[in-house]
């Protein structure tokens, strides 16, 4: 019999993958002894269970029932019972935290006669009907699909009709008459009564959260988080405690550092009489988490107590949610906590400093794709006017663009390739999309618990909230800060890790970690972290980490930036602009000594560009890939030259010969799959002299290179091979060539020459090809576009959002390695591979070189370096070390 029911006491933290986070942290906590309201957890697997079959899962009601039991006799009180009723909250909680996106219901255990009940026990009618309005509110939305706003414009009007500011000016009359009109609108509008008896209404609060797992804002959560869609949802049972019961209650939010610097000390929000709800809605603003202290002394004692019982349990940051039921203190919720890459770095270095975790530990706490957001520019603060306006720095980084007010219009505008800034009085889990799609987010209200901060700080989005002198006219489209207005549309600048907001574009400048990589300066604290993690990564990886460049600019910075040498020097980049005409001229040529021409004519300045970057990567290798274009991007544009002849001959003239001749080839050479045609190796082995050309000018490069004291190694890689008998008589080729620079200039040339893997057929008979190469790089981009069958250049404009959406895929393949296929031809490869040649040195040098995910894929293939692009380098270090572990 599946167990689908857990007791808080039989849990722990380990369980989160069938208890979800929180269930799995209120078990953790409920075992420390910490003040946890008694509750229950019903596991993922039941809801698992639920969505695949549509039926509640036998036995479940069972469990609850008996656990309710449980519960019940502990606390002396029944589920809605009429004089002192217990009430329980029910909350999602699923493997990994997405905040707000699942459904909540609170108060359950309410009705007709309870509420009754409940005003006599706390002595406070208003609280009674206020808490039972709530739960016919979230009830007929969440669980019977009453449109929310329709309850919400029902509380309008009556605060209009009695003159009410706020919500805290209806008395218990005015909140017992809208329980009324809701119910009588739950009525109209499902043809159902509100239902009074509590078990009903704790079991289909269960099943709504569980649908709720595959809600719209749920479902693009896990989309761009990429958090699989097939974990389901816990629900967590437990004793409601209130903190709107006047004054000595409240709730709050409280971490144990600061969550965007990683500061220590205690951070957070506390907002008194209120539940916690209202708390991260950001609806009132908070007060600071220190107030409380006078507020409360003993509970700020107590909750100070707990919060570093929690820090040094979890061994790092721990975020909690909270309650003060009239003076007593209940934690109701606790999470290793989100946070910035900056206070990911800072507070892995401190708690190694203060050996709480080891150096590994620190270096599996932070990512990549953090370091890169560090590596990304700020605003330039000596260059920037006065703020416009100042808030909370919620999520750091530097954004500019348009003000939009809503979640459409942003989704609207950056579907056009416009940067928008999403500006809200505060966010709410149906912000999502626009969330998503704006560069920044900007509020006036909430604090850094608030919706907006920490949804953007888990997207890594820049994020200033709280900015209160900015009033928001949603209507109007604009917003006001003192006499200046801001219209939709207008430019401005948000600088997340100051919470200042600037107007138009400010100017940017590197960031200190970028400094740190161009030029070895520390100047921040958390530089040091940074170096820190990258000399603990250095240490531990396995794989070596190189970049491709191909020109000495980005083979020097590559250097600095930690690169090991070069993977891919493309050298079709060598031939564009000027020496478009000489390619031309080559491929033009009808004779030999035409053609011979045009190659001389190139030779020295190849030759020129391989010295600079030998000279860049002196002592380290350097791969050189011989020329690999579609032949049509040398040509000039078809149709361009017919229109330019028949506009010619239209004004009675002759077209020029050389258009003629030019037509005559382009239209001989016209492809209509150019990246399955003339490409790569083909083309060496059609285009005579140009192989032998490229090869002459690496290999006089490296005499130059030695004859200048210097310690070149070149490296010649073949593109686009099918089949061994290809590399074979390239290989030939090169050997001749370089045998004859070393004779001629007495200097021995030696360089390996291997080929990419970048076509199905190359990977599937590996085996064979390494007979002929003495390393393997693989091309993971045309490896990937051709066992797809996608075009490279098109796909992802074309459909791989609906591909997305459709959760085809989670990640684009051309992103992320799809480790299932394009991974299966690089094991297949790597085997065969080394089969046939032991210690065969082997890389990859498509764009997955520098994806974190794809860096861990191609440590355990057994890759011996990954090469990506020079500002990917440091990403990738880390992420080799990472893998490592
Ligand atoms: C590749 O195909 O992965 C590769 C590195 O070559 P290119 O991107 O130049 O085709
Ligand atoms: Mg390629």
């Amino acid at each position: 019999m599946v167990q689908y029911v857990y007791e808080f006491s039989e849990g722990d933290r380990n369980m989160a993958g069938l208890l979800g986070g929180k269930g799995a942290n209120l078990a953790e906590m409920t075992r420390m002894g910490l003040p946890v309201p008694p509750g229950f957890t019903v596991t993922t697997e039941a809801c698992r269970a639920f969505l695949t079959t549509g039926a509640e899962p036998t036995g479940l009601a069972l469990e609850v029932s008996d656990h309710l039991t449980t519960l019940e006799q502990a606390a002396g009180r029944r589920l809605g019972q009429r004089d002192e009723p217990l009430l329980l909250s029910v909350r999602s909680g699923a493997r990994f935290s997405m905040p707000g996106m699942m459904e909540t219901i609170l108060d359950i255990g309410l009705n007709d006669d309870s509420v009754l009940g409940l005003a006599k026990s706390s002595g406070n009618e208003r609280f009674a009907w206020d808490s039972y309005r709530r739960l016919v509110q979230m009830f007929g939305s969440t669980v019977m699909g009453v449109d929310s706003a329709r309850f919400e414009n029902a509380m309008a009007r009556l605060k209009e009709a009695r003159g009410a500011a706020d919500d805290l000016q209806l008395d218990a009359t005015d909140l017992s008459r809208l329980v009324e009109a809701y119910k009588e609108l739950i009525r109209q509008e499902t043809g159902e009564d509100f239902p009074q008896a509590p078990a009903e209404q704790l079991r289909r609060a269960i099943l709504a959260v569980f649908e709720s797992w595959n809600g719209e804002r749920a479902r693009l959560y896990r989309r761009r988080e990429h958090i699989p869609d097939d974990l389901g949802t816990a629900v967590n049972l437990q004793r409601m405690v209130f903190g709107n019961l006047g004054s000595d209650s409240g709730s709050g939010v409280a971490f144990t550092r600061d969550p965007a610097t990683g500061r220590r000390g205690l951070y957070g929000d506390y907002l008194p009489n209120a539940q916690g709800e209202d708390v991260v809605a950001g609806i009132r603003n908070t007060v600071a988490l220190t107030d409380l202290e006078h507020l409360d002394p003993r509970s700020y004692a107590q909750l100070c107590g707990h919060l570093r019982t929690l820090e040094n349990h979890y061994r790092d940051l721990c975020d909690i949610e909270f309650t003060i039921e009239r003076g007593t203190l209940w934690m109701l919720q606790t999470r290793v906590g989100k946070r910035t890459a900056e206070a990911a770095f800072a507070i892995a270095a401190e708690l190694v400093d203060e050996d709480l975790i080891t150096p590994d530990e620190g270096l599996a706490r932070v990512s990549g794709d953090g370091l890169a957001r560090l590596m990304f520019p700020r605003f330039d603060t000596s260059a920037v006017g006065d703020a416009l306006a100042h808030g909370i720095p919620a999520s750091p980084g530097a954004a500019v663009g348009a003000v939009v007010f809503d979640s459409a219009e942003a989704v609207r505008r950056a579907s056009t390739g416009e940067k928008v800034v999403l500006v809200r009085q505060e966010t709410t889990p149906d912000d999502l999309p626009g969330m998503v799609a704006a560069q920044a987010v900007l509020t006036s209200r909430g604090g850094k618990t608030s919706h907006a901060a920490v949804v953007a700080r888990g997207m890594g989005k820049v994020c200033v909230c709280g900015a209160e002198e900015i009033t928001v006219d949603t209507q109007k489209r604009r917003f006001r800060v003192g006499d200046t207005i801001v219209e939709e549309g207008t430019v401005i600048s948000v600088d997340g890790s100051e919470g200042t907001v600037y107007s138009g574009a400010a100017p940017l400048v590197d960031s200190a970690v970028m400094r740190y990589f161009e030029t070895g300066e520390r100047s921040a604290g958390l530089v040091d972290a940074v170096v820190g993690a990258m000399q603990q990564a250095d240490g531990v990886r396995r794989l070596g980490v190189r970049a491709n460049a191909d020109n000495p600019e980005d083979a020097a910075r590559a250097r600095r930036f930690g690169a090991e040498g070069i993977g891919l020097c493309r050298t079709e980049h060598m031939f564009l602009g000027d020496r478009r005409q000489l390619v031309e001229a080559m491929i033009l040529a009808r004779a030999d000594a035409e053609r011979e021409r045009a190659l001389d004519a190139l030779l020295p300045l190849q030759r020129r560009d391989f010295v600079g970057i030998l000279a860049a990567m002196d002592g380290l290798p350097v791969t050189v890939r011989l020329l690999d274009p579609p032949l049509h991007e040398f040509l000039p544009d078809r149709t361009e030259l017919a229109v330019r002849i028949a506009a010619a001959e239209a004004h009675g003239k002759a077209p020029s010969t050389h258009d003629a001749e030019l037509l005559d080839a382009v239209n001989r050479m016209h492809e209509e799959n150019p990246m399955l045609g003339l490409r790569g190796v083909r083309l060496g082995l059609v285009a005579p002299g140009l192989i032998a050309m490229q090869v002459r000018a690496i290999a006089e490069a490296v005499v130059e290179r030695k004859r200048a004291g210097g310690d070149p190694r070149a490296e010649i890689m073949v593109p686009l091979i099918d089949t061994v008998e290809e590399l074979r008589l390239v290989r030939e080729e090169i050997e001749r060539v370089l045998a004859e620079v070393s004779k001629v200039t007495g200097v021995l040339v030696d360089c390996p020459v291997g080929t990419m893997i970048e076509l199905p057929r190359a990977a599937l008979t590996a085996g064979r090809i390494a007979q002929e190469a003495q390393f393997f790089s693989f091309g993971t981009n045309d490896l990937t576009q051709t066992t797809w069958g996608f075009s490279r250049d098109d796909v992802e404009a074309a459909f791989f959002s609906a591909y997305l959406d459709k959760g085809i895929f989670k990640v684009s393949p051309f992103e992320t390695i799809d480790r299932e296929g394009v991974g299966r031809l690089v094991e297949i490869a790597v085997a065969e591979g080394r089969a046939a040649r032991p210690g065969l040195k082997i890389g990859v040098c498509g764009e997955h070189g520098g994806d974190p995910d794809s860096v861990h894929f191609f440590h355990s293939a057994g890759l011996d370096y990954v090469s990506c692009s020079p500002f990917r380098v440091p990403v990738a270090r880390l992420e080799a070390g990472r893998a490592a572990l």
